[in-house]
């Protein structure tokens, strides 16, 4: 036996949490064809038909693309700080997809292995998670080539299955799960498939090697040479996490404020002395392949990628994490063919 809800009941409940007072995002058009996930004022916002992912990631939700730490005053010598008053209201993050759901845990431990945030744990404790298990993938999807799939339950709190005839099986993981959907589903001998996932395949040992013996190889500028280091992969990334804190100050008040920040901005290792430790693009790209598939997997026994394809889906000049993995491991294979060569400039 399995739990199912109709489309319908689905959609009342959906503008019953908003009516509530609870913040609910979900996926949903903004315009023309571009879906993200947005925050929803009515559930017919909602896109629950389509798998098409969404070009942005569930982090924002719980990691602000800026966020203000705390405010001040000054008063001749004397700074008086403001604190942030701690979030109160409850969020539900809807019709998620499992490869961003599975990055939670993930950032759940960047935010706390040496220092607990408590503005990313506050947000977190706030926020049920609720994931549409996807019957459809497309050409970017490679979840199942690193440890994930169609049905992954991590970092889910409750997770929809699509059974055709606009009704949907549920599963609860979690107490929290399990609060929202109490009361409101029916017994059902139904039970829903998922989609086979993506084919893809990586030989991880092989990147790993490869990235291990060939750190100042040129062919890391062969292999991204198309890069334009404007770091709409990292933002659109859900595992992505790096941040930048600066003060922002109008006469004598102002507030520390944090954004986030790309390892694929020439800016982002640019030393006040002038020094630039990756002085070049392929320098940062091959930054972005090492942390997330070998020196954070070496401290901490985890990729830092779900396979969710977005850096490739957002990418203006169709590079992403994935064809340069690939390009990888052509490289170990001994096959290059790759376009060779990089203006040695700084940009
Ligand atoms: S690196 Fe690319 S495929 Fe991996 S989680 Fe980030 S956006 Fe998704
Ligand atoms: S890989 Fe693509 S999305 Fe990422 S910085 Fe380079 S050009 Fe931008």
């Amino acid at each position: 036996m399995s739990t199912i809800i109709g489309g319908q009941a689905l959609r009342d409940l959906v503008n019953d949490w908003i009516g509530q007072g609870t913040l609910v995002a979900g996926p949903g058009y903004v315009k023309d064809d571009l879906i993200l996930y947005r925050w929803l004022h009515r559930s017919d916002q909602l896109l629950l038909e389509s798998y098409e992912r969404p070009h942005n990631s569930i982090k924002e939700f719980l990691f602000p693309k800026h966020e203000k730490l705390y405010g001040y005053h000054l008063d001749g010598r004397k700074i008086e700080l403001n604190e942030v008053p701690p979030l109160e209201t409850p969020q539900i993050i809807f019709a998620a997809r499992p490869c961003d759901a599975a990055a939670l845990p993930i950032l759940d431990h960047v935010f706390n292995w040496d220092f607990q945030d408590v503005f990313y744990n506050r947000r977190r404790s706030l926020t049920t998670v609720v994931t549409l298990a996807c019957q459809e993938h497309d050409e970017h999807c490679f979840c199942t080539a690193v440890g994930g799939g169609p049905q992954d339950e991590r970092g889910s709190d409750a997770m929809l299955f699509a059974l055709g005839q606009d009704q949907y099986k549920v599963r609860c993981f979690t107490e929290k799960g399990q609060a929202l959907f109490t009361g409101k589903l029916q017994e059902s001998t139904r039970t829903g498939k998922v989609g086979p996932g993506p084919g893809q395949r990586l030989d991880l040992a092989k990147v790993r090697a490869f990235v291990n013996a060939n750190f100042e190889s040129p062919r890391w500028a062969a292999m991204t040479l198309r890069c334009l280091g404007c770091g709409a992969c990292t933002y659109n990334c859900p595992t992505c996490h790096c941040f930048d804190i600066v003060d922002e100050k109008v006469g004598a008040a102002g507030a520390r404020v944090r954004s986030w920040d790309s390892c694929q901005l020439a800016m982002f290792t640019h030393h006040a002395s002038g020094h630039n430790p990756r002085s070049v693009q392929s320098q940062r790209q091959r930054q972005r392949v090492a942390h997330k598939f070998d020196t954070y997997p070496a401290k901490f026994g985890e990729i830092l990628c779900t396979g969710c394809g977005n850096c490739a889906r957002v990418c203006p000049v169709g590079l992403g994490i994935m064809p340069v993995l690939a390009a990888i491991e052509r490289e170990a294979a001994g096959e290059p063919g790759t376009p060779v060569g990089e203006k040695s400039v700084s940009r």
